[in-house]
């Protein structure tokens, strides 16, 4: 089995590992493809051991988030493939089953399934319906952020949404809203391959920030009465910072859907004299949705009834050998999305 480990900043080394013994509630997955998350891309430029003072604090506080794991643990959570064998007692699945799943550990040609939080591996394990592919598939975590946030904002049908960043998951949100019965969905963005991107997938409008004051376009494009939603997708200390200059006074919703590399300051009495609320997001727990809302089916679905597309985001697929390769191209956001094909 072979593993892509973070040894440096910047830096995979393919490792062979010894074959995992299942036990109960496990299972092996024959890794198809993994899609590159944003976070990973942060974790990859600092290391397994940050060395700069201020990564470092970025590194201790995001553990802090992932209940004590290092932050390397997460690396590879987007991916999908074939169940390669069962653990002891696991009748749910078989070898062969088409399946995505919830877990770490992608960036390798296999991955072990588990039950986490005393979860049954059923929490974790998702079945593909025919319609869908494997590389379709391995968006299907990020997709399951995005309908989270949009669930979770409450968006009402004929909203006015603002979408601030048109990466992933802006793109996937912008979808979502609009499957969630959005009027219009405005983004901001500042590239410009991520703008025609946003184009070409349905945006209304794009207003980019280099170019234009992001605050006032949107005040004139809502009429006056700014946007009912906006989702923070930049994950870019200006950028939130206009998210709550935009906001309406008295019924702003500002959904936090963005992970930032560093703490920054933000004026919170703005966000008590507009009555704004701020609701910061990362995503559901395994286990923690009754089977009819978990957003993982839910994506699932969207992506086999066609009303969000994925696969328009995939710019290329690289093997894992080249995995370092693709990290550099998506941090100088010279490309969409990178599948790692192992
Ligand atoms: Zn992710």
């Amino acid at each position: 089995m072979k593993n892509a480990v973070l040894v440096d900043a910047c830096k995979f080394e393919i490792q062979e590992m010894p074959k995992v013994e299942l036990v109960p509630e496990t299972l092996l997955l024959k890794v198809k493809y993994t899609s590159i998350c944003g976070s990973d891309i942060h974790i990859w430029q600092w290391g397994p051991e940050p060395k700069s003072d201020k990564a470092k604090a970025t590194f201790d506080s995001w553990s802090k988030v992932y209940f004590g794991f290092p932050p390397t643990a997460i690396l590879g959570h987007q991916m999908s493939g074939e169940v390669a064998e069962t653990g002891p007692g696991v009748e749910l699945y078989k070898p062969g089953d088409r399946v995505t799943i919830r877990g770490a550990g992608g960036y390798a040609d296999y991955a072990v399934a588990m039950g986490l939080g005393g979860h049954p591996l059923s929490s974790v394990v998702y079945p593909l319906p025919e319609e869908v592919s494997y590389q379709e598939a391995s968006l299907v975590e990020p997709l399951s952020v995005a309908v989270d946030a949009v669930r979770r904002s409450l968006l009402n049908l004929g909203d006015v949404a603002v979408v601030v960043g048109a990466g992933t998951i802006g793109l996937f949100v912008m979808q979502c809203a609009k499957a969630a019965g959005a009027k219009r969905v405005i983004v901001t963005e500042v590239s410009d391959v991520r703008i025609e991107k946003a184009k070409e997938l349905g945006a209304d409008e794009v207003v980019n920030p280099r170019t234009e004051n992001v605050v006032e376009r949107i005040n004139e494009l809502t009429g006056g009465f700014g946007p009912d939603v906006i989702y923070d997708c930049a994950g870019n200390p200006d950028a939130t910072r206009s998210v709550i200059e935009m906001a309406p006074v008295g019924r702003g919703k500002a959904i936090i859907v963005s992970t930032y590399e560093n703490a920054f300051e933000i004026d919170l009495n703005m966000v008590m004299m507009k009555n704004l609320d701020m609701v910061g997001f990362l995503s559901g727990l395994p286990g923690s949705y009754p089977p009819q809302n978990d957003p993982f089916d839910i994506a699932i679905e969207l992506i086999r009834s066609g009303r969000v597309k994925v696969e328009p985001l995939v710019s290329s697929v690289m093997p894992l050998e080249k995995i370092d390769e693709a990290f550099n191209k998506l941090a100088r956001a010279e490309e969409m999305m990178i599948l790692i094909e192992p």
